[in-house]
């Protein structure tokens, strides 16, 4: 079978005819230098250049797909962010924290050779709070000489602690194996029922008025806490009144409780987005429109689309506006953001409040195209009017036919196309402006995988 993916969409994966499936998340935790970035390398089964030699150096990716034994999950790295010396124990915490908040089970590096440090502890603590399963890696035994110092780790009453060399492979199959038995089959973090308030992640590189923004529409008074909708939500989570309709905005400890700008800040702030991106149905990413777009702007966005969320994007600060920025935005937005064209763009200012209001029809389109399906009979009727108007170009004497196409899933909507043969990438662009031309999904990212038979 030919597979193709039009648009990425990250974690989720397709189950023929039933809701997309969401991977549990794996987490892999620890100190700087404990061997996290050569356990991933080992777990990925490849040589990516994950363990960077350059200090300083951050990755901005943060969750990869791993498999083992047939079950397949989503690894979250956090090795390779480099911490700065003072504050280390500080900025491990807080990264562990974010990890483990990420996490529907916990891989927890040690470094045997060394032992269980202080800042070792402090992690156990969080560990131990997030009630999350944790297989503990006691990590650099090499040989079986070592393996003592991996006993010794019983103490920190994490359970079992398995010795593993993750530079020379060894001991790592049974540590995948006790990982795998610690993980839920699905995920926490999976696309949430659509009952109940809906749920929003505000989004956007520092100082892009996010904390303003939040500020603006839920005031402070009118902040519903959890507690009292008798829910389970996690705290972190605000219920929002927007013109009499509840809306859940997720993950705003991380917008309200400001982290410091230091070396590693970026990876910090792109693993929070990723977490509240994936706890929401919907993200707004705020832009500055006063300031250049730049590549981080671009890149929450791409975390966005491949997280397979809805999209607003909200140009904030638009009372900073002039003539000359507006005619250079215009062309940027041309020129960047091409790519996410069927976003609504509302422009904003959260410090005067102007035009705040437009958030909440952007969003509400966003989901209601995120939540849609097309009847089969209609897709199929649409394709066939298509295929006879615009027909798949001649490539060596050959023609593939599109024989059927359905909509797999919505939230967001994927379609598989079945085909006699591959349907080239220009064509497939072709199909998928036209079905958004004729259906809208204005505010979603579609996908559109195609299936080869004979
Ligand atoms: P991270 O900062 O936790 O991601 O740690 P790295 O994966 O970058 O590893 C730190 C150092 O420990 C590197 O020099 C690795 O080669 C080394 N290392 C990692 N795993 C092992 C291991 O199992 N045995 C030995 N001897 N060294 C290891
Ligand atoms: P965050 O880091 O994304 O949460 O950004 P903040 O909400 O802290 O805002 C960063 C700075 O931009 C602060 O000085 C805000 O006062 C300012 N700011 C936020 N929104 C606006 C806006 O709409 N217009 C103007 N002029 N300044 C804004």
């Amino acid at each position: 079978d030919e597979d193709i993916a039009l648009l990425g969409t990250g974690d989720l994966d397709l189950d023929e005819g039933g809701a997309p499936e969401v991977l549990p998340v794996l987490a892999i935790v620890g100190r700087p230098n404990v061997g996290k970035s050569t356990l991933v390398n080992r777990i990925l089964g490849r040589r990516e250049a994950v363990v960077e030699d350059v200090p300083g150096v951050t990755r901005d990716r943060v969750s990869y797909p791993g498999e083992w034994a047939g079950r397949r999950f989503t690894l979250v790295d956090t090795g390779g962010w480099e911490v700065d010396v003072a504050g280390i124990d500080a900025r491990v915490a807080e990264q562990a924290e974010v990890a483990i908040e990420l996490a529907d089970a916990v891989v927890f590096v040690v470094d045997a050779t060394v032992g269980a440090t202080s800042t070792d502890e402090d992690v156990v603590r969080l560990l131990r709070k997030s009630k999350k399963p944790v297989v503990l890696c006691a990590n650099k035994v090499d040989g079986p000489r070592a393996e003592a110092d991996a006993a010794a780790l019983w103490n920190l009453g994490l359970g079992e602690p398995y010795p593993v060399s993750a530079l020379h492979g060894r001991g790592t199959g049974d540590l995948l194996d006790a990982a795998m038995d610690a993980l839920p089959t699905e995920s926490a973090h999976g696309v949430p029922l659509p009952q109940g308030p809906r749920r929003v992640a505000l989004v956007g590189r520092p100082n892009v008025g996010k904390s303003s923004l939040l500020n603006k529409v839920a005031g402070s008074e009118r902040v519903v806490v959890h507690e009292t909708a008798g829910t389970t939500r996690d705290p972190v989570d605000e219920l929002v009144m927007l013109k009499g309709v509840p809306w859940w905005f997720v993950d705003t400890a991380g917008i309200r409780r400001r982290v410091h700008q230091t070396k590693g800040a970026d990876f910090y702030a792109s693993l929070r987005t990723q977490a509240a991106i994936e706890k929401a149905e919907v993200a707004v990413v705020l832009l500055d429109a006063s300031s250049t777009l730049t590549e981080q702007d671009t890149r929450v966005i791409t975390q966005v689309v491949d997280s397979g969320r809805a999209l607003v994007l909200a140009y904030n600060k638009w009372d900073l506006m002039d003539d000359d920025r507006r005619q250079y935005l215009e062309r940027e937005i041309e020129r960047d953001l091409v790519q996410v064209q069927w976003a609504r763009r509302v422009n904003i200012s959260a410090k005067t409040g102007w035009h705040a209001e437009r958030l909440v029809p952007a969003l509400e389109t966003a989901l209601e195209s995120w939540d849609t399906r097309i009847p089969t009979g209609r897709l199929n009727a649409f394709l066939g009017e298509l295929v006879a108007a615009h027909p798949h170009p001649l490539r060596g004497g050959k023609q593939p036919r599109i024989l059927f196409a359905t909509q797999a899933s919505t939230r967001p909507p994927r379609f598989v196309i079945f085909a006699t043969g591959f349907l080239e990438a220009g064509y497939r662009r072709f199909i998928e402006r036209r079905l958004r031309e004729t259906f809208g999904f204005e505010g979603s990212p579609i996908s559109i995988s195609v299936r080869v038979r004979e």
